[in-house]
Protein backbone atom coordinates (compact mmCIF):
# COMPACT_ATOMS: atom_id res chain seq x y z
CA UNK A 1 0.00 0.00 0.00
CA UNK A 2 1.18 3.38 -0.72
CA UNK A 3 2.55 5.13 2.31
CA UNK A 4 2.28 8.84 3.00
CA UNK A 5 5.72 10.97 3.84
CA UNK A 6 6.84 11.10 6.78
CA UNK A 7 5.67 13.64 8.82
CA UNK A 8 6.74 14.24 12.43
CA UNK A 9 5.53 17.06 15.43
CA UNK A 10 6.33 18.15 18.85
CA UNK A 11 3.56 19.71 20.41
CA UNK A 12 4.35 21.02 24.26
CA UNK A 13 1.72 22.68 26.03
CA UNK A 14 3.08 26.47 27.18
CA UNK A 15 2.82 25.78 30.90
CA UNK A 16 6.58 26.67 31.46
CA UNK A 17 10.00 26.42 29.67
CA UNK A 18 11.06 22.87 28.60
CA UNK A 19 12.78 20.62 30.97
CA UNK A 20 14.54 17.77 30.31
CA UNK A 21 12.10 15.57 30.05
CA UNK A 22 10.30 17.37 27.49
CA UNK A 23 13.73 17.96 25.57
CA UNK A 24 14.11 14.12 25.36
CA UNK A 25 10.75 13.88 23.99
CA UNK A 26 11.50 17.15 21.17
CA UNK A 27 14.65 15.25 20.38
CA UNK A 28 13.11 11.69 19.71
CA UNK A 29 10.68 13.13 17.17
CA UNK A 30 13.13 15.38 15.51
CA UNK A 31 15.59 12.55 14.98
CA UNK A 32 12.70 10.04 14.07
CA UNK A 33 11.39 12.72 11.25
CA UNK A 34 15.23 13.00 10.17
CA UNK A 35 15.92 9.31 10.18
CA UNK A 36 13.15 9.22 7.80
CA UNK A 37 14.43 12.06 5.51
CA UNK A 38 10.58 13.34 6.67
CA UNK A 39 9.01 17.15 7.82
CA UNK A 40 8.80 17.79 11.55
CA UNK A 41 6.78 20.53 12.75
CA UNK A 42 5.70 22.15 16.00
CA UNK A 43 2.61 22.86 17.41
CA UNK A 44 2.04 24.82 20.42
CA UNK A 45 -1.08 23.59 22.38
CA UNK A 46 -2.16 26.38 24.07
CA UNK A 47 -6.06 25.75 23.99
CA UNK A 48 -6.04 24.96 28.00
CA UNK A 49 -6.16 28.40 28.54
CA UNK A 50 -6.40 28.16 32.87
CA UNK A 51 -2.44 26.00 32.02
CA UNK A 52 -1.11 28.43 29.84
CA UNK A 53 1.93 30.84 30.91
CA UNK A 54 2.14 33.73 29.09
CA UNK A 55 5.40 33.68 27.64
CA UNK A 56 6.24 30.04 27.92
CA UNK A 57 5.69 29.25 24.35
CA UNK A 58 8.12 31.89 23.06
CA UNK A 59 10.54 30.33 25.36
CA UNK A 60 10.19 26.88 24.29
CA UNK A 61 10.40 28.14 20.62
CA UNK A 62 13.59 29.91 21.45
CA UNK A 63 15.18 27.00 23.21
CA UNK A 64 14.17 24.48 20.61
CA UNK A 65 15.99 27.02 18.02
CA UNK A 66 19.15 27.40 20.08
CA UNK A 67 19.76 23.44 20.13
CA UNK A 68 19.03 23.29 17.04
CA UNK A 69 16.05 21.90 15.59
CA UNK A 70 14.43 23.60 13.36
CA UNK A 71 10.82 22.92 12.00
CA UNK A 72 9.93 23.39 8.59
CA UNK A 73 6.73 25.61 8.41
CA UNK A 74 5.81 28.20 11.14
CA UNK A 75 4.51 26.84 14.44
CA UNK A 76 0.66 26.01 14.53
CA UNK A 77 -1.07 27.35 17.57
CA UNK A 78 -4.33 25.81 18.98
CA UNK A 79 -5.92 28.71 20.07
CA UNK A 80 -6.31 29.68 15.80
CA UNK A 81 -8.05 26.22 15.82
CA UNK A 82 -11.26 26.46 17.44
CA UNK A 83 -13.24 26.14 14.22
CA UNK A 84 -11.62 22.99 12.93
CA UNK A 85 -12.42 21.81 16.47
CA UNK A 86 -15.91 22.35 16.50
CA UNK A 87 -16.47 21.31 12.84
CA UNK A 88 -15.23 17.38 13.78
CA UNK A 89 -17.38 17.88 17.09
CA UNK A 90 -20.19 18.78 14.70
CA UNK A 91 -19.49 15.63 12.30
CA UNK A 92 -19.61 13.34 15.49
CA UNK A 93 -22.80 14.62 16.52
CA UNK A 94 -24.22 14.07 13.52
CA UNK A 95 -22.81 10.58 13.13
CA UNK A 96 -24.03 9.86 17.11
CA UNK A 97 -20.91 9.22 18.43
CA UNK A 98 -21.32 12.54 20.66
CA UNK A 99 -23.98 13.20 23.63
CA UNK A 100 -24.65 16.56 25.77
CA UNK A 101 -23.94 15.44 29.14
CA UNK A 102 -25.27 17.80 32.20
CA UNK A 103 -23.49 15.98 34.63
CA UNK A 104 -21.80 18.30 37.56
CA UNK A 105 -18.42 16.72 39.05
CA UNK A 106 -20.35 16.16 42.23
CA UNK A 107 -22.92 13.93 40.47
CA UNK A 108 -20.78 12.18 39.00
CA UNK A 109 -18.28 11.68 41.82
CA UNK A 110 -21.97 10.68 44.42
CA UNK A 111 -22.58 7.84 41.52
CA UNK A 112 -18.84 6.36 41.18
CA UNK A 113 -19.14 6.33 45.20
CA UNK A 114 -22.28 4.40 45.65
CA UNK A 115 -20.81 2.24 42.21
CA UNK A 116 -16.98 1.65 43.42
CA UNK A 117 -17.72 -1.35 45.49
CA UNK A 118 -19.73 -3.23 43.46
CA UNK A 119 -18.18 -2.53 39.81
CA UNK A 120 -14.95 -0.71 40.76
CA UNK A 121 -15.57 1.51 37.73
CA UNK A 122 -13.64 5.21 38.01
CA UNK A 123 -14.94 5.65 34.70
CA UNK A 124 -18.38 7.91 33.96
CA UNK A 125 -21.34 6.17 34.67
CA UNK A 126 -22.64 7.41 31.19
CA UNK A 127 -26.19 8.61 33.22
CA UNK A 128 -26.68 11.09 30.50
CA UNK A 129 -26.03 8.51 27.14
CA UNK A 130 -29.97 8.72 26.91
CA UNK A 131 -30.92 12.13 27.38
CA UNK A 132 -29.95 15.14 29.60
CA UNK A 133 -32.92 14.29 31.76
CA UNK A 134 -34.22 17.96 32.33
CA UNK A 135 -30.71 19.03 32.83
CA UNK A 136 -28.89 21.82 30.75
CA UNK A 137 -26.26 20.88 28.58
CA UNK A 138 -22.70 21.09 30.23
CA UNK A 139 -20.36 19.01 28.46
CA UNK A 140 -20.06 17.32 25.29
CA UNK A 141 -19.03 13.36 25.33
CA UNK A 142 -17.82 10.86 23.39
CA UNK A 143 -19.30 7.24 23.59
CA UNK A 144 -17.27 4.68 23.36
CA UNK A 145 -18.16 1.05 22.11
CA UNK A 146 -19.31 -1.21 24.77
CA UNK A 147 -17.75 -4.89 24.80
CA UNK A 148 -14.78 -6.59 21.72
CA UNK A 149 -15.11 -3.08 19.85
CA UNK A 150 -13.87 -1.38 23.29
CA UNK A 151 -10.90 -3.46 23.28
CA UNK A 152 -8.42 -1.27 21.44
CA UNK A 153 -5.35 -2.41 20.75
CA UNK A 154 -2.23 -1.45 19.00
CA UNK A 155 1.59 -1.26 18.28
CA UNK A 156 4.00 1.43 20.06
CA UNK A 157 7.70 1.10 18.19
CA UNK A 158 9.62 1.55 21.55
CA UNK A 159 7.13 0.19 23.98
CA UNK A 160 5.72 -3.18 21.88
CA UNK A 161 2.08 -4.20 21.99
CA UNK A 162 -0.36 -2.10 23.74
CA UNK A 163 -3.99 -2.59 24.38
CA UNK A 164 -6.64 -0.44 26.28
CA UNK A 165 -10.85 -1.57 26.87
CA UNK A 166 -12.28 2.39 26.28
CA UNK A 167 -15.66 0.76 28.14
CA UNK A 168 -13.68 -0.30 31.52
CA UNK A 169 -11.00 1.52 31.88
CA UNK A 170 -12.00 4.74 30.08
CA UNK A 171 -15.73 5.68 30.07
CA UNK A 172 -17.60 8.11 27.74
CA UNK A 173 -14.52 10.57 27.93
CA UNK A 174 -15.22 14.81 27.29
CA UNK A 175 -14.49 16.70 24.15
CA UNK A 176 -15.90 19.95 24.95
CA UNK A 177 -15.76 20.92 28.65
CA UNK A 178 -18.43 22.61 30.50
CA UNK A 179 -16.31 25.80 30.35
CA UNK A 180 -16.31 26.14 26.68
CA UNK A 181 -12.82 24.84 26.63
CA UNK A 182 -11.73 21.87 23.78
CA UNK A 183 -10.24 18.86 25.40
CA UNK A 184 -6.74 17.66 24.63
CA UNK A 185 -8.03 14.40 23.08
CA UNK A 186 -10.08 16.10 20.08
CA UNK A 187 -7.65 18.88 19.40
CA UNK A 188 -4.99 16.35 18.99
CA UNK A 189 -6.18 14.22 16.87
CA UNK A 190 -8.10 16.92 14.69
CA UNK A 191 -4.82 18.99 14.45
CA UNK A 192 -2.63 15.98 13.59
CA UNK A 193 -4.59 15.26 10.42
CA UNK A 194 -4.64 18.94 9.42
CA UNK A 195 -1.04 18.48 9.17
CA UNK A 196 -1.13 15.40 7.88
CA UNK A 197 1.15 14.37 10.73
CA UNK A 198 1.88 10.42 9.88
CA UNK A 199 4.42 9.68 13.02
CA UNK A 200 3.98 10.86 16.38
CA UNK A 201 7.13 10.77 18.79
CA UNK A 202 6.48 11.97 22.19
CA UNK A 203 6.19 11.21 25.80
CA UNK A 204 5.53 7.46 27.49
CA UNK A 205 2.67 9.89 30.02
CA UNK A 206 0.80 10.10 27.05
CA UNK A 207 0.48 6.36 26.32
CA UNK A 208 -2.84 6.27 28.32
CA UNK A 209 -4.57 8.45 25.97
CA UNK A 210 -3.46 6.79 23.08
CA UNK A 211 -6.49 4.51 22.59
CA UNK A 212 -9.21 7.27 22.72
CA UNK A 213 -7.49 9.32 20.15
CA UNK A 214 -7.27 6.11 17.74
CA UNK A 215 -10.98 5.34 18.41
CA UNK A 216 -11.54 9.26 17.71
CA UNK A 217 -9.38 9.17 14.59
CA UNK A 218 -11.43 5.88 13.71
CA UNK A 219 -15.09 7.77 14.53
CA UNK A 220 -13.67 11.04 12.09
CA UNK A 221 -12.58 8.58 9.54
CA UNK A 222 -8.97 9.90 9.92
CA UNK A 223 -5.54 7.80 8.86
CA UNK A 224 -4.32 6.53 12.13
CA UNK A 225 -0.73 7.56 12.61
CA UNK A 226 2.24 5.10 14.11
CA UNK A 227 3.25 5.94 17.53
CA UNK A 228 6.32 5.64 19.33
CA UNK A 229 6.54 6.34 22.94
CA UNK A 230 9.97 7.49 25.13
CA UNK A 231 10.33 6.48 28.32
CA UNK A 232 9.65 9.93 30.66
CA UNK A 233 12.40 11.12 32.27
CA UNK A 234 12.26 10.98 36.13
CA UNK A 235 13.41 13.30 39.17
CA UNK A 236 15.68 12.29 41.89
CA UNK A 237 12.49 11.52 43.67
CA UNK A 238 11.08 8.83 41.31
CA UNK A 239 8.70 11.36 39.77
CA UNK A 240 8.45 12.49 35.92
CA UNK A 241 9.79 15.88 35.75
CA UNK A 242 7.14 18.53 34.82
CA UNK A 243 6.19 22.49 35.90
CA UNK A 244 4.44 20.69 39.52
CA UNK A 245 7.66 18.67 40.70
CA UNK A 246 9.69 22.24 39.80
CA UNK A 247 11.92 20.61 36.97
CA UNK A 248 14.74 22.71 35.85
CA UNK A 249 14.64 24.95 33.02
CA UNK A 250 16.80 23.55 30.02
CA UNK A 251 19.94 25.95 29.90
CA UNK A 252 19.84 26.82 26.29
CA UNK A 253 23.22 28.80 26.50
CA UNK A 254 24.59 25.20 27.02
CA UNK A 255 22.59 23.39 24.19
CA UNK A 256 25.23 20.86 23.66
CA UNK A 257 24.88 19.80 27.53
CA UNK A 258 21.58 19.70 27.92
CA UNK A 259 21.25 17.57 23.92
CA UNK A 260 24.04 15.15 25.56
CA UNK A 261 21.90 14.49 28.32
CA UNK A 262 18.46 13.81 26.62
CA UNK A 263 20.63 11.91 23.95
CA UNK A 264 21.72 9.64 27.06
CA UNK A 265 18.04 9.55 28.23
CA UNK A 266 17.20 7.97 24.88
CA UNK A 267 20.45 5.68 24.72
CA UNK A 268 21.84 7.63 21.76
CA UNK A 269 25.72 7.03 24.50
CA UNK A 270 27.98 8.15 21.21
CA UNK A 271 26.11 11.28 20.23
CA UNK A 272 26.02 12.49 24.16
CA UNK A 273 30.07 12.94 23.44
CA UNK A 274 29.84 15.06 20.29
CA UNK A 275 31.92 18.18 20.45
CA UNK A 276 29.51 20.41 17.59
CA UNK A 277 25.91 20.79 17.62
CA UNK A 278 26.60 19.62 13.41
CA UNK A 279 28.56 16.89 14.87
CA UNK A 280 25.56 15.78 17.40
CA UNK A 281 23.03 15.78 14.70
CA UNK A 282 25.26 13.46 12.75
CA UNK A 283 25.78 11.40 14.80
CA UNK A 284 22.95 11.07 16.91
CA UNK A 285 20.13 10.59 13.70
CA UNK A 286 22.58 8.15 11.99
CA UNK A 287 22.27 5.89 15.66
CA UNK A 288 18.53 6.44 15.89
CA UNK A 289 17.93 5.47 12.24
CA UNK A 290 20.32 2.41 13.27
CA UNK A 291 17.86 1.72 16.17
CA UNK A 292 14.48 2.68 15.22
CA UNK A 293 14.74 2.56 11.28
CA UNK A 294 16.67 0.21 9.87
CA UNK A 295 16.42 -2.40 12.16
CA UNK A 296 12.87 -2.25 12.72
CA UNK A 297 12.71 -2.66 8.49
CA UNK A 298 15.22 -5.41 8.61
CA UNK A 299 13.66 -9.15 9.76
CA UNK A 300 12.86 -11.11 6.67
CA UNK A 301 14.83 -9.12 3.60
CA UNK A 302 18.42 -9.54 5.72
N1 LIG B 1 0.74 18.90 24.64
C1 LIG B 1 0.95 17.58 25.17
C2 LIG B 1 1.91 17.66 26.32
O1 LIG B 1 2.73 18.55 26.35
C3 LIG B 1 1.55 16.62 24.17
C4 LIG B 1 0.61 16.23 23.10
C5 LIG B 1 1.15 15.18 22.17
O2 LIG B 1 2.35 15.07 21.94
O3 LIG B 1 0.31 14.47 21.62
O4 LIG B 1 1.82 16.83 27.21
Amino acid sequence: SATAPYCGRFAPSPTGPLHAGSLASALASYLDARAHDGRWLIRIEDIDGPRTVPGAAQSQLRTLERVGMHADAPPVWQTRRTDAYAAALDALTANGHVYPCGCTRKEIADSLTHLRERHRTLTYPGTCRDGLHGKPARAWRLRVPDGEAARMRFEDRWQGPQHQDLATEVGDFVLKRADGQWAYQLAVVVDDAASAVTDIVRGADLLDSTARQIYLQQCLGLPVPRYLHVPVVIDAHGEKLSKQTLAQAVDDERPLEALARAARHLGLQEAATAHSLTRFYEVAIAQWKARWVERAQGGAST
